[in-house]
């Protein structure tokens, strides 16, 4: 397949191919036909996903979150969800590379430094972060998310583990979010909780497995 099926705008695809990007990888070409938004402001299906790093999961994720932006409407419309402050540097740089072109601004919402720290109200179109650092702030209503489309959980089996135990957190993030969610949830492993969790997030009938 190519990325021209998906409905992207132009900007979309020159940001695609600007970062060298030719055509979809086996889970783009399976997951976006269905996640991917079918107009500015009306996403995709929900998703559940087994996949691994190197598959290109990070890229299906994130043109299913840009596609679905409202570019001129500078308030967060997608959250993306990860177990660390570094992967979410990484994920906010395929958000940043990809979407270059729209242009996307995105906010970093982790544990850590004075200078990324989160404004009330952030003017961003994409939350990228920790679910400690996020559910704090939706807490606080320091960040607003009334206006969210999109949900993404990556690497839920990490967040979700004995040693994180983020779920409780992740819950209170969902409360936050309107009723009315696309979820795009990404798990390396399927164990029993990890499942359970994800069906939780994604009634049956809304959601697509790859
Ligand atoms: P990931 O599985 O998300 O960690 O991505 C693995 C690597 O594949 C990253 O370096 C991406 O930049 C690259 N990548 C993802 N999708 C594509 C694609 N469609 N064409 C070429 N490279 C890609």
């Amino acid at each position: 397949s190519s990325f021209e099926d998906f409905g992207f705008s132009p900007a979309l695809l020159d940001g695609i191919y600007a970062a060298g990007f030719v055509s979809p990888s086996k889970i783009q070409a399976a997951a976006l036909p269905s996640i991917a938004a079918k107009g500015p402001g009306e996403p995709g299906q929900s998703l559940m996903a087994q996949a691994q790093n190197g598959s290109g999961k990070t890229a299906a994720f994130v043109l299913a979150v840009l596609s679905v932006l409202q570019v001129e409407e500078e308030w967060p419309q997608a959250v993306v969800i990860s177990p660390t402050r570094e992967l979410s540097k990484q994920n906010m740089a395929v958000i940043n590379r990809l979407g270059d072109k729209l242009p996307v601004k995105t906010q970093l919402v982790c544990p850590g430094n004075a200078e990324d720290r989160c404004p009330k109200n952030p003017k961003a179109h994409v939350l990228v972060g920790t679910p400690g650092k996020l559910s704090d702030l939706c807490k606080k209503h320091i960040i607003n998310c009334w206006g969210v489309k999109t949900l993404v959980l990556d690497e839920a089996d990490v967040m979700l583990g004995e040693e994180n135990q983020m779920g409780p957190q992740i819950h209170i993030i969902k409360q936050h979010l309107p009723d009315e969610l696309q979820v795009l949830f990404f798990s390396a492993t399927f164990p029993d909780d990890v499942r359970k969790f994800g069906a939780g997030l994604i009634p049956s009938s809304q959601g697509i497995k790859v």
